[in-house]
């Protein structure tokens, strides 16, 4: 199947604009922003980052109401993309990235799949919505800063909620093949610094070694990962069945014979439902500050361990019984492979859980093809895409 023609000028626009997460996100925000004015639909902007990064809020309200103050709509249900897409540098790619190009029945270029490809085909349908009468509200989410650990959003929802605004449910239209899915793990990174004092190795005991007091806190890291794989909880769906925490990074000192100042690692915590990545940090800061920082300090008064937050997604866990999962499946049925899926990979949709707006995953394209160079979408799922839309009309009319 093809899709319109509509749909893939819109994307190949929306390609265009370099929305790499370093980067501002406002030429595609304030290309929705158009499309939606010349369509009559009043959109709201809440900022991420003054005049850089913004959110997009646009609703269409119920019956023939399409200029519809966003904030006072409650209720309904929010489709949600994000505007920005991960860097194209040291990838090798065969056409422009930014140069949307057809190739045997898929379209390349950077965020075709992931999830500018959902986005067009909403904005593509939009029209329809605004034409009919509504008895359920739409709403239109686009958000910066996902990829760079899901915060761009979160202003956003803090709004909704502020104002009591609230969607009933949200479809969050990142790459899953038009599966609906319900669950995904949290994720947390954080990024630790160890400052001790520098002196020549063979007076070590009067200095604070950097190097090993990070190797200290690394390593119970990964006790805390053992304790998991052997104790759980455990959630059978993912392949990984438990909380995973694991140290990407360890650098630190400059020569064996210098006692090492400072040192830095990072690390994560991936998190099942019912496992709190706040108890498992608290656990390693506690470690840090209770035992080993006053054993430092003894030594070196100025002696410091520092921690950063890197990233923070929650977990989604949709309960079976959500009226959005049903919801969401009747849109797809033979759309997708079927079935509930859940996912490794982390989106805003935990955000929405946790902002009081129960949330699934589902949109066209494939996460493989996410990331990576050569990015595509077949024009098929794109098309999937817009019958979801075209069922998404009938069932907020009817
Ligand atoms: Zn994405």
């Amino acid at each position: 199947m093809r899709p319109s023609e509509r749909t893939i000028e819109l994307l190949r626009t929306l390609v265009s604009f370099d929305t790499t997460s370093r980067h501002s996100n406002l030429p595609a925000i304030e290309f929705v922003r158009d499309q939606l004015s010349a369509l009559g639909v009043a959109s709201e902007i809440v900022w991420h980052e003054q005049d850089r990064k913004a959110n997009l809020y646009a609703s269409i309200g119920v019956g023939r109401n399409a200029n519809t103050d966003p904030w006072s709509v409650s209720g309904g249900i929010a489709l949600s993309a994000h505007t920005d897409v991960v860097p194209v540098e040291g990838q090798h790619w065969a056409t422009d990235p930014w140069t949307m190009t057809e190739v045997d029945g898929r379209l390349y270029g950077r965020g075709t799949a992931d999830m500018k490809g959902f986005l067009a085909v909403v904005l593509a349908a939009l029209p329809r919505f605004v034409e009919a009468e509504l008895t359920t509200p739409l709403h239109l989410v686009c958000s910066p800063d996902e990829e760079v650990g899901c915060v761009g959003v979160l202003p956003l929802l803090a709004e909704l909620e502020r104002r009591d605004a609230r969607p009933a449910v949200a479809i969050v239209g990142e790459p899953t093949s038009m599966q609906v899915v319900r669950a995904h793990k949290g994720h947390y990174a954080f990024r630790g610094r160890v400052t001790g004092v520098e002196a020549h190795s063979s007076a070590a005991p009067r200095a604070v070694n950097a190097v090993e007091y990070a190797a200290r806190i690394v390593t119970r890291i990964a006790e805390i990962a053992r304790r998991k794989a052997d104790g759980g909880p455990f959630d059978e769906r993912y392949p990984v069945a438990h909380t995973t925490l694991h140290t990407g990074v360890l650098e630190g000192g400059t020569a064996f014979n210098i006692v090492p100042r400072h040192a830095r690692f990072e690390f994560e915590i991936r998190t099942v439902a019912g496992d709190s990545h706040e108890e498992l940090f608290g656990e390693i800061e506690s470690f840090a500050f209770g035992e080993l920082l006053p054993e430092m300090r003894s030594v070196y008064p100025e002696a410091a361990i520092e921690f950063e937050v890197l990233s923070a997604t929650r977990g989604l866990d949709t309960a079976p019984e959500e009226a959005v999962i049903e919801e969401a499946q009747a849109l797809v049925r033979d759309l997708g492979p079927g079935g509930l899926g859940q996912v490794s990979y982390a989106t805003e949709a935990g955000l929405f859980q946790a902002a009081g707006i129960p949330a699934v995953v589902c949109g066209p394209g494939s996460i493989e093809q996410a990331h990576g160079p050569n990015e595509y979408i077949e024009l098929d799922q794109l098309a999937r895409a817009e019958r979801f839309m075209d069922r998404l009309l009938e069932r907020v009319t009817r």
